[in-house]
């Protein structure tokens, strides 16, 4: 016999599955990731069909059964509304959601990259940061809570905290003027953008989208962020493919 559990969490994507019903993968604060079938949400007038949508963050009631999840109530507590109202808002946040779902598991502790991804959200809707920057600091993060920090306090050959000047993700991180020729790709990192690595790590989720940055620092960030997702994200993300078309255009 299968039992009921209640999880609070956000719905990271839901695919239509048969003619009426959905798949929703939920990011729980108690089981980690998981996913849950929503029966019915797609036929006329369905009174979940709602809260049956990625971004949606609230409680849900599920009853467990023996190979699987079904939704039997959701109370919603914010539908993230905003978002669905502008494409590079829907664009970014597809990719945060789809970027956390690579990231974590079933049964992991995962509320970390779960109020990262609340938080996140929320700051875009607010839209007082640039896009571009609350994805470089959202990537930055997430990877740090998935285990995968890098190292921007100090020289991740010698240890020396002096003079750091370029980032490498082979290396893992900022290699000083003296081990700097180890790297292999090496990033030059100006001291602005070497505070802002050192802020985005060391800040709590509160105040990490407090700040914005200069162009120069923007364009280092992206490219650190680009080269360490890379290397360190073992899959690319669907959802970069509208976000590149996106830039692409602008
Ligand atoms: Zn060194």
């Amino acid at each position: 016999m299968g039992q009921q559990i209640t999880v609070t969490g956000m719905v990271l994507s839901a695919m239509p599955i048969g003619e009426y019903d959905k798949r929703l993968v939920i990011l729980t604060k108690e089981r980690g990731k998981l996913s849950a079938f929503a029966k019915g949400v797609r036929r006329q007038n369905s009174p979940d069909a709602a809260a049956s949508q990625p971004f949606i963050f609230g409680t849900f009631t599920l009853y467990e059964g023996r190979t699987s999840y079904t939704v039997q109530q959701v109370e919603v507590q914010n539908y993230f509304d905003g978002l669905r109202r502008d494409l590079e808002m829907i664009y970014h946040a597809s990719y945060f959601c789809e970027l956390a779902d690579d990231l974590t598991r079933e049964y992991n502790d995962e509320k970390n990259i779960l109020l990262l991804l609340y938080q996140t959200l929320r700051a875009l809707m607010r839209g007082v940061v640039p896009a571009p920057l609350i994805r470089a600091i959202y990537e930055i993060k997430a990877l740090a809570y998935y285990g995968q920090a890098m190292e921007v306090f100090s020289c991740v050959k010698c240890g020396s905290q002096e003079a750091l000047a370029v980032f490498d993700s082979e290396a893992g991180g900022m290699l000083c003027g003296e081990c700097k020729g180890a790297a292999g790709a090496p990033i030059p990192v100006s001291d602005s953008t070497l505070y802002t690595l050192q802020f985005i790590l060391g800040s709590s989720l509160e105040k990490l989208y407090s700040f914005r940055v200069s162009e120069q620092v923007m364009a280092q960030l992206k490219a650190i962020t680009a080269q360490y997702c890379c290397r360190y994200v073992d899959k690319r993300q669907k959802s970069l493919d509208f976000l590149e078309q996106m830039d692409g255009k602008a």
